[in-house]
């Protein structure tokens, strides 16, 4: 089904693509906590593996209460898929 803009009644209409998702994904990575955990304990001469399972075990911390936090504002994104006019650069949502 195609759109036509409210705006400029173009048919040049693009879904815009959400980036919010993905600026919050990157910063709390398990791999990247790991990384870390790893790296501090070299530091202070302790085993690594520790530091692996104990930035592991943060990151799932993190994203637990991130996604509880994150998850009516992230739904509501999810339904309602936005666009956008490549003519007159109008955004609107259905
Ligand atoms: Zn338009």
């Amino acid at each position: 089904m195609k759109r036509i803009c409210p705006s400029c009644h173009s048919a040049h209409v693009i879904e815009n693509i959400d980036t919010h998702q993905s600026m919050t994904a990157p910063l709390c990575s398990p791999k990247l906590l790991a990384g870390l955990g790893v790296s501090v304990c070299k530091y202070y001469k302790i085993n690594p593996m520790i530091g692996m399972v104990a930035g592991s075990a943060l990151a799932t911390v993190i994203n637990l209460a991130q996604q509880r936090l994150m998850q009516p504002p992230l739904l509501r994104v999810a339904v309602q898929p936005r666009y956008l006019c490549t003519t007159c650069q109008h955004t609107f949502s259905v």
